[in-house]
């Protein structure tokens, strides 16, 4: 069993693999806390499957909360796991529009699923999923209804922004004005098709074009963007989900390495700030210097699929702020050495 976690910036999503195929996915909002969130997806995950955390061999996380996953064994960025994710559903696509919450990023992939180029764009809200939330309020329409909405216009506003400000206020100038929701919504499409095409137009357009991510649902919107593109998109099932599957298949293709450690991550994170030490087992030789040097005693070697390796003792996960000082402070006060020193194989990572 592989799991696949996908911290995202509005919404989490969660896939559990068994080999090559899909047992169970789910999708809730992020909220404020990452790390509960994520706890509580894979609750949900497990929920009338009769399957344990325990079962799952291996966990990805991604997403720009992906180090807030305290389960999870290693992390990748989402533009790798957009791109596995629908490799697996469509092995030709060669380009993806991937349309997150915050953000918009053009991926080139090869038949592999593997990441040749790509650009983002993270710089402003307009045209994102927050930003099309907004406009569904101003409008008073569902936003899963936004995009067959659209499709009913029969004389489209043009926009000339889609910076979210702007826009939002042209919205309400044009409601007021009395100008059919349908109109305007057509041309807020518009206008993000235009700008998504910018995006794409940054990275080589080959076919098979995908888009992923939870405003390719909007088939308003994708219609525009087929139209500019001149490509038909190909959408997978979920493709909200997408990120989450690619996350999962990373996780069975590290799983089945025979050479394959994980790397761990031990902490958490509340309202003061996030703690986390990584250890990588891949590179950890057992030889248990940061047992010997650290102060705080917060080490230990255990044997892990015949290897010895280096871990955070459970007890010490929750209090790590309270027992570890940083790495600063600690190589000030432990007469200038540290475990990230002592350590030969740089396995050890601080994340405060
Ligand atoms: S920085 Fe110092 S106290 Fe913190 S884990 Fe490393 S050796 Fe221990
Ligand atoms: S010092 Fe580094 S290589 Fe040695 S046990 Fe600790 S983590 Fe592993």
């Amino acid at each position: 069993m592989y799991a696949g976690v996908d911290i995202g910036s509005r919404a989490a999503k969660a896939v559990l693999l068994e080999d090559d195929k899909i047992i169970s996915s789910v999708i809730r909002d992020t909220g404020a806390e990452s790390v509960k969130t994520s706890r509580k997806l894979l609750e949900e995950l497990l929920e009338g499957t009769g399957i344990g955390s325990e079962d799952i061999d291996y966990t990805v996380a991604t997403g720009y909360g992906r180090v807030l996953v305290p389960y999870a064994n290693e992390n990748v960025s989402e533009i790798s796991a957009h791109a596995r994710g629908i490799n697996w559903y469509f092995p030709t696509v060669r380009t993806i529009l991937d349309m997150g919450g915050q953000d918009c990023k053009a991926i080139n992939c090869d038949g592999k699923g593997n990441v040749t180029n790509f650009v983002m764009n993270d710089k402003c809200a307009g045209g994102t999923g927050r930003f099309l939330e907004m406009i569904a309020e101003v409008l008073n329409i569902p936003l899963n209804e936004i995009g067959t909405v659209s499709l009913g216009s029969t004389s489209e506003i043009p926009f000339n922004t889609i910076c979210a400000v702007f826009a939002k206020t042209e919205a309400i100038r044009h409601l007021r004005n009395g100008v059919a929701r349908a109109d305007i919504l057509a041309g807020l499409h518009e206008a993000i098709a235009s700008r998504s095409f910018n995006l794409l137009k940054r990275v080589q357009l080959e076919s098979d074009f995908a888009i992923t991510g939870g405003i390719s649902k909007n088939s308003g919107l994708v219609a525009k963007i087929a139209g500019k593109v001149q490509l038909e998109p190909l959408l997978c099932d979920d493709p909200q989900l997408c990120g989450a599957l690619g996350a999962a298949i990373f996780a069975r293709d590290k799983s089945v390495l025979p050479s394959a450690r994980a790397k761990m991550q031990y902490g958490y994170d509340d309202g003061t700030g996030s703690y986390f030490i990584s250890l990588d087992e891949g590179l950890c030789n057992g030889c248990g210097k940061c047992v010997e040097v650290c102060p705080a005693g917060l080490f230990k070697l255990v044997q892990r699929n015949g290897y010895m390796v280096a871990e955070v003792k459970e007890e010490a996960r929750k209090r790590l702020p309270v027992l570890c000082p940083g790495i600063e402070t600690c190589r000030n006060t432990n007469g200038g050495v540290t475990c990230q020193m002592v350590c030969s194989e740089s396995a050890i990572e601080h994340s405060w």
